[in-house]
């Protein structure tokens, strides 16, 4: 069957929305945060007027619909993501949370000296939390260098790589240049020196089928918002041998197994890491838009994708002045440029007159940015329900500002 973008875009109701200037709105900022189809709202409509109490813990009616709801929402995150058992699905907040929450559970088991390993293209998301235990814990932090065109040096990982390397966390899809990195490859290596393999996830659950078996990877962070579900859910999956070995990182309600004022046990995973009420419907709408894009196809949403990003980067290249930044062989939807003589911003401000929605910024990755030599950049970014008649409009948009701005 062919991929049918109308029919998908009718799904999502606020793509009907006008842009500036009564414009019909064309977005392209769906690295930051994609729309949610009425499968999405729906469920979590449903959830709120029909099943909402507390989880887990009463007889009750609402309270058993609730749980349900809930444990439905991690049983499709985990076939999402080919996880052997939902028991592996960690709730949190989102990909922020989710790193926090392994480097600092397990990046707090690190001893002086440790090493762990991340690249010159990780979301500060996948930068800071490290530094934050690395401070703690004396732990120390490598980092993989970029080629010019912004894919990893797989070479000089080889190199970095030792007994004392502990972690490895990488991004699966860079956020700022659309690389998608070889994790897999990179796993395989990790482990042959003793090391797990963390994956920032955020930008890689919307755009491709995820395996995390295939992978190989230890641990895997994603947020709904950006796979077409709520904002506040995300998820870690983690290996369960290692959620065994793995302490608490937040103390309260529904996370232990009993408690004295003399000391505490902890319940199994993933309530051991699920401290206090949970973002239940976000659970819900997290759920949906898994069942969601796994009904669409994932495979679909790549190759209709990889048409959009072709076309939108044969057209920006036509452009003088346009140069685009991150042009790996391998990449996702995510398109940065920069236009000679103009700040970002402004490109962004004049696309937005035309009813395009773009990024423009550090997009979170100033170390990239350095390494890149600019501040900033501006970004578009594709999501399933774009069209190519959108992507001639940006680019007609753009051959409009380099004509009249430069
Ligand atoms: N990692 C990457 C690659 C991202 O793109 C983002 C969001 N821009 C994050 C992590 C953080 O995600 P969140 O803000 O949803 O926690």
């Amino acid at each position: 069957m062919s991929y049918d973008v109308e029919a998908l875009r009718a799904q999502f109701p606020i793509l009907a929305e006008t842009g500036r200037n009564g414009q019909p709105l064309v977005y392209l900022d769906n690295a930051a945060s994609t729309q949610r189809p009425l499968a999405v709202l729906d469920a979590v409509d449903h959830y709120e007027r029909h099943a909402h109490a507390n989880v887990h813990r009463a007889v009750h009616v609402l309270s058993q619909r609730a749980t349900e709801a809930y444990e439905a929402g991690r049983a499709q995150l985990a076939a999402f993501l080919n996880a052997p058992s939902p028991d592996e699905v960690v709730f949190t907040r989102g990909t922020t949370e989710a790193l926090n929450l392994v480097a600092y559970a397990w990046g707090g088991m690190l001893a002086p000296g440790d090493e762990v390993v991340l690249t010159a293209l990780e979301h500060h998301s996948n930068i800071v939390p490290w530094q934050l235990v690395a401070a703690r814990t004396g732990a120390v932090i490598r980092v993989v260098p970029i080629h010019d065109d912004g894919s990893l040096d797989l070479d000089a990982y080889d190199r970095l790589l030792g007994p004392r390397t502990k972690i490895v966390s990488v991004g699966h899809t860079s956020n700022a240049l659309g690389t998608v990195n070889p994790v897999a490859e990179m796993a395989a290596r990790a482990h042959a020196v003793g090391a797990i393999l963390v994956v920032d996830g955020a930008q890689g659950a919307p755009h491709a089928p995820i395996d995390v078996q295939a992978l190989g990877a230890d641990f895997f962070a994603l947020s709904g918002h950006k796979m077409y579900g709520p904002t506040g859910i995300g998820a870690l999956w983690g290996r369960m041998e290692l959620l065994e070995r793995m302490p608490p990182w937040q103390g309260g309600g529904d996370m232990i197994e009993t408690v004295r004022f003399e000391g505490s046990t902890w319940a199994a995973p993933p309530a051991r890491f699920e401290a206090g009420t949970p973002y239940i419907a976000g659970a819900v709408g997290i759920g949906a838009a898994a069942r969601f894009l796994m009904d669409v196809g994932r495979d679909a949403v790549s190759a209709h994708e990889a048409r959009l990003l072709a076309r939108a980067t044969a057209g920006l290249q036509s452009l003088d002045g346009v140069r685009i930044l991150g042009t790996a062989p391998h990449k996702a939807a995510v398109l940065s440029f920069v236009v000679d003589g103009l700040h970002p911003t402004d490109v962004g401000t004049f696309l937005d007159e035309d009813g395009i929605a773009v990024r423009t910024g550090h997009h979170c990755a100033q170390p990239l940015m350095e390494r890149l030599g600019v501040e900033a950049t501006a970004r578009a970014s594709f999501g399933l329900y774009n069209t190519e008649a959108e992507v001639d409009r940006f680019l007609t948009s753009m051959a409009k500002i380099v004509r009249l701005f430069r």
